[in-house]
């Protein structure tokens, strides 16, 4: 099982981070190792003192493919749900600066928190889904996938590209604005539109 994920999806967010919108979708990939599922707490790491949270929609491919067509895509996958791309933005600024990989900033242990998963015909259009992300009982983060610069299908394509995709990968899909730090005690639920589907502790 192998996790991708896309940078600069939304353009709220590339403003936020003061970065150019890419005319490709930024792949990077998270191992095996990142992945938290049934609402496991996460302990903050001893090498950053910034873990961001970013809340994304991630999709579950069930499917062998590569070099899928758009028009294709939506054939590979069935269920999605929300997870947090956790990015150590300390390390992140650092690794930029250097123009190193930046795998240490975003790829650590326990990284990639994924919620359940709910069937995609649950939802009336893939590109329009609701979801959030609530702290302590606050809204913190919220976004549609209607926002998207680069929507599922356009993302599967091009990943599969270079990524023989596999059953079971994993492709978390970019965040919205509004991605902020968390600290030792912190409740996060994330919502796909008004149904919890993740809920755990930072430790
Ligand atoms: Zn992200």
């Amino acid at each position: 099982m192998k996790i991708l994920a896309i940078g600069m999806n939304y353009p709220s967010h590339v403003k936020e981070m003061n970065n150019i919108l890419s005319p490709e979708p930024v792949i990077f990939s998270k191992p095996d190792s990142a992945l938290v599922i049934n609402n496991k707490p996460f302990f903050y790491p001893d090498f950053s003192t910034e873990i961001h949270y970013e809340t994304e929609i991630v999709v579950k491919i069930d499917r062998l493919g590569r070099r899928i067509a758009p028009k294709f895509a939506h054939r590979y996958y069935s269920e999605i749900t929300v997870g947090i791309d956790f990015t150590a933005r300390d390390l992140q600024r650092q690794c930029k600066e250097k123009g190193h990989p930046w795998e240490i900033a975003k790829s650590f242990d326990n990284s990639a928190p994924i919620g359940r998963m709910v069937a995609k015909t649950v939802f009336a259009d893939i590109q329009n889904v609701n979801f959030h992300l609530n702290i302590n009982g606050t809204t913190v983060q919220q976004g549609n996938t209607k926002d998207m610069i680069f929507t599922v299908d356009q993302i599967i394509a091009h990943v599969s590209k270079y990524f023989f995709l596999k059953i079971g990968d994993l492709i978390f899909t970019g965040t919205p604005h509004g991605v902020g730090p968390v600290k030792i005690g912190d409740h996060l639920q994330a919502y796909l539109e008004n149904e919890l589907v993740l809920d755990f502790k930072i430790k």
